[in-house]
């Protein structure tokens, strides 16, 4: 398969792209969202190959040798620009967004059109944002803007709605499952049960095989039980937490408990986010109450949305596993 093919789950969204490309509807503003690990980079990279590509194969994708694509690949292309922060989790600045201004009066070199591409867009900082929202309002014709974001609610509405919105649907289907078994087909680390977990994010499935998610998971659950037996007290269990990343901890144990809420509500339920775990969780989920753990869920999302901020976020952790000890929130 070509390197600028679409994933195989991707294919029906891309076939309905290459015809509008085809039929010059192809939209001037596109937002590409969808959970994170579900290829959106990887589909605005293959649309910013086609567009740049001045000898498309049938289905669309780049050649990958006219000059087109060769500037592309040495990086190097006139016709197109990036941006993104410097470092990951950092934002976008208003002086990136004034050098797209500069990009776009400069015209098209290779008569093929303009792309510019923002990834992340939610990494947009508010002047950036405002800024954007001038070169949404008045588009170029030969400029197509392709944004991405995991997080489209934190976009400006005004630049939301410049944009035509394509959603990546969870990629829960045989292409996905299959597409993950050959990536892991000489190791040992395939799982039917990652897709699943992933809800439907195919490259955050094969993140968390290739980094042994599953036992991780294992592994803390071992501890939650080592705090309850006593063996562990929760602020040295806290620490050693606050040393993995609490933006790791959180989300599953939010997941977990969304796990037990469901398990108390269906009992026959697979929990979601730790299937190999069912036994323990189904045994957890008896001794833990309904209303402590909608309690929790809420309390969880307060911390989940903190912790963006300045938050001492070993407190937190120390917080949650007394609560979680003695079947309580404080406070
Ligand atoms: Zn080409």
């Amino acid at each position: 398969m070509s390197a600028f093919a679409p994933y195989p789950w991707q294919r029906h969204l891309w076939q309905g792209l290459m015809a509008r490309v085809a039929q010059q509807r192809l939209p001037h503003a596109i937002l590409l969202t969808g959970s994170a690990g579900i290829g959106k980079r990887h589909l605005a990279s293959c649309l910013t190959h086609s567009l740049l590509c001045a000898a498309r194969r049938e289905d669309g994708t780049a050649c990958g040798h006219c000059r087109g694509c060769l500037l592309l690949a040495a990086g190097s292309h006139p016709d197109y620009l990036r941006l993104a922060p410097e470092e990951e989790g950092k934002g976008i600045g208003i002086d990136k967004v004034r050098s797209l201004a500069q990009f776009q009066s400069l015209k098209s070199q290779y008569s093929q059109g303009q792309v510019v591409v923002i990834q992340p867009a939610d990494a947009l900082n508010s002047s950036a944002a405002n800024a954007l929202l001038k070169t949404l309002e008045e588009p170029s014709g030969e400029t197509t803007l392709l944004l991405t974001t995991d997080r489209p609610m934190s976009l400006l509405a005004t630049i939301r709605s410049r944009c035509q919105r394509i959603t990546l649907s969870p990629a829960v289907g045989i292409e996905a499952e299959e597409w993950l078994k050959i990536r892991l087909q000489h190791t040992e680390l395939y799982d039917d049960s990652l897709l699943k977990m992933s809800g439907g994010a195919p490259l955050r499935a094969l993140h968390w095989a290739e980094h042994g998610e599953l036992e991780w998971r294992a592994q803390r659950c071992d501890e939650l039980q080592a705090l309850e037996r006593d063996e562990q007290s929760a602020v040295a269990l806290a620490q050693s937490w606050f040393e993995m990343g609490s933006e790791r901890i959180l989300p599953w144990f939010f997941g977990m408990v969304l796990d037990l809420l469901r398990l108390k509500q269906v009992p026959q339920a697979t929990p979601l986010t730790n299937p190999r775990l069912q036994r323990q969780l189904h045994h957890l989920a008896d001794r833990v109450d309904l209303m402590f753990l909608q309690r929790l869920a809420e309390r969880m999302q307060g911390w989940m949305y903190a912790m963006r901020g300045q938050i001492n976020q070993q407190l937190l952790l120390e917080e949650l596993l007394l609560a979680w000890k003695q079947r309580r929130i404080g406070g």
